[in-house]
């Protein structure tokens, strides 16, 4: 893993920031709020407000800027920017995961979303290491092996957030 100075790093949280604000308006236009079969999965763990912000929108591909592909993974699944989501598989096991995102985009507002992302990354942990993706794999995995036992999935997110 290579060693950022701290500089190179504020310079790639202002360059993520931008990306991320820009992207999301890009797409939220045309993107869609959940189906309702969808949202029956969801309803158990989310707010019915959380769930109307969130839009979902199905994309072949996921592009990723060249100076942020070094920090960021190829072969997304989906992609969360604030409250909005880029998916090339539409489940409700990736529609759990990625709304863990957008909760903690909420909770943390984009700059210090992108800002722990990226300071976690530039540490030398690897990607699913991070603390943002290990809470979403870790709350992900919980829905996913017990998708009948509700929890307070916002709350929880929050809670983890502020420990
Ligand atoms: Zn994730």
């Amino acid at each position: 893993m290579e060693i950022f100075s701290e500089e190179q790093i504020a310079s790639l949280i202002s360059r993520g920031v931008s990306w991320v604000t820009e992207q999301r308006r890009i797409h939220r236009p045309d993107a869609r709020p959940f189906h309702d079969a969808e949202r029956k999965f969801l309803e158990p763990f989310w707010n019915r407000d959380f769930l109307d912000r969130v839009r979902v929108k199905e994309v072949e591909k996921i592009e990723i800027p060249p100076d942020l592909a070094a920090v960021l993974l190829p072969g997304f699944i989906g992609i969360t920017f604030g409250d909005t989501i880029l998916l090339r598989r539409s489940t409700s096991n990736v529609h759990f995961h990625e709304n863990i995102h957008v909760a903690q985009f909420d909770i943390l507002g984009v700059q210090r979303f992108v800002d722990a992302f990226a300071r976690g990354l530039m540490s030398g942990l690897t990607y699913n290491e991070n603390p943002l993706e290990r809470q979403a794999l870790e709350l992900g995995r919980r829905f996913m092996e017990n998708p009948n036992v509700p929890f307070d999935a916002y709350e929880t997110v929050k809670s983890g957030l502020l420990k």
